[in-house]
């Protein structure tokens, strides 16, 4: 049997293991995926190899660490400096980031875009806006404090807070913050936000499964949107096909895992 787990803190929330444990089933592959609550991230490493694990997911807020842990980074993950899914090879442990080719896939739906505000500044905009530049789509940043702008100029993209920021019109804004996750908070100043979706032509929140201050206000706007659980679909069906060795593809794992966000 080949174990898999997602760590995470919190983690109990997670839909991974319903979304991985799913595919697993239908393709008859003797494999379990599990939930870990790790607190300390600095023992990922120790916990993957005493679980005897063959692969994992990383999330909040363990993505930067779990980076630093593995053995050799392959991918657009090099570049962003996270990963969020590890694999056993030969003893070694290798990392990915699946957050950004998920989001990238998730985002087809909009049509052809070219330029995207980044609200938030934290480990999943540096995913996305790696993730966009590298699909020619223009990210500008935009947070609500000046301290983790400083990773983005140096990557030479447009980065302000909100004091310095002048609306403008976008093809996407995309909420990357946890405003909206447990609490009822926008991520940005209502009027700044109602200016951007005046002139702006469609948004996503990655928070999935609730509708967010966020998406509420882009929904008044009448505005095309999307919550977050495309880019939760993309990023598993990437992940889950690491996990497989390939031995699915991603279009035989996509409409399988689909089927796990009807439970
Ligand atoms: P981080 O903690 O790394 O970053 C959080 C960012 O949000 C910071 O820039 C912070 O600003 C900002 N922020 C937090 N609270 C507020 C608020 N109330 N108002 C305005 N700004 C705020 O988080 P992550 O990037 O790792 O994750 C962000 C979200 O993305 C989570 O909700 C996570 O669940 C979701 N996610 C969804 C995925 C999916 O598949 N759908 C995949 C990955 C993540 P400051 O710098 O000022 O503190």
């Amino acid at each position: 049997m080949n174990i898999f787990t997602i760590f995470g803190d919190p983690v109990s929330h997670s839909r991974s293991p319903l979304m991985h444990n799913t595919v697993f089933k239908a393709l008859e592959v003797k494999a379990c995926y599990t939930r870990t609550h790790l607190r300390d991230g600095s023992k990922l490493r120790d916990a993957f190899f005493a679980k005897a694990l063959c692969g994992a997911n990383v999330t909040v807020p363990h993505k930067e660490t779990a980076y630093s842990q593995c053995d050799e980074v392959r991918g657009i993950a090099r570049e962003i400096g996270t990963v969020n899914t590890l694999i056993l090879e030969n003893g070694r442990l290798i990392g990915y980031n699946t957050d950004a080719d998920g989001f990238i896939a998730a985002i087809q739906s909009f049509g052809k875009l070219s330029t995207a505000l980044i609200i938030g500044a934290g480990g999943t905009a540096k995913a996305l806006a790696i993730a966009l530049e590298h699909n020619t789509i223009t990210p500008t940043i935009l947070n609500r404090s000046h301290g983790r702008l400083e990773y983005f100029r140096e990557k030479g993209f447009d980065a302000y807070d909100w004091e310095r920021f002048i609306p403008r019109s976008f093809d996407l804004i995309i909420n990357t913050t946890s405003a909206g996750l447990t609490d009822n908070e926008l991520p940005i100043p209502a009027e700044l936000l109602t200016a951007l979706l005046a002139t702006s032509k469609g948004a996503i929140d990655v928070i999935y499964g609730k509708e967010t201050p966020f998406l509420a206000e882009v929904k008044k706007a009448k505005l095309p949107y999307k919550d977050g659980s495309d880019m939760l679909l993309e990023q598993g069906v990437i992940a889950n096909a690491l996990f497989l060795k390939n031995a699915a593809s991603t279009q035989q794992i996509r409409p399988i895992m689909q089927r796990s966000f009807l439970y």
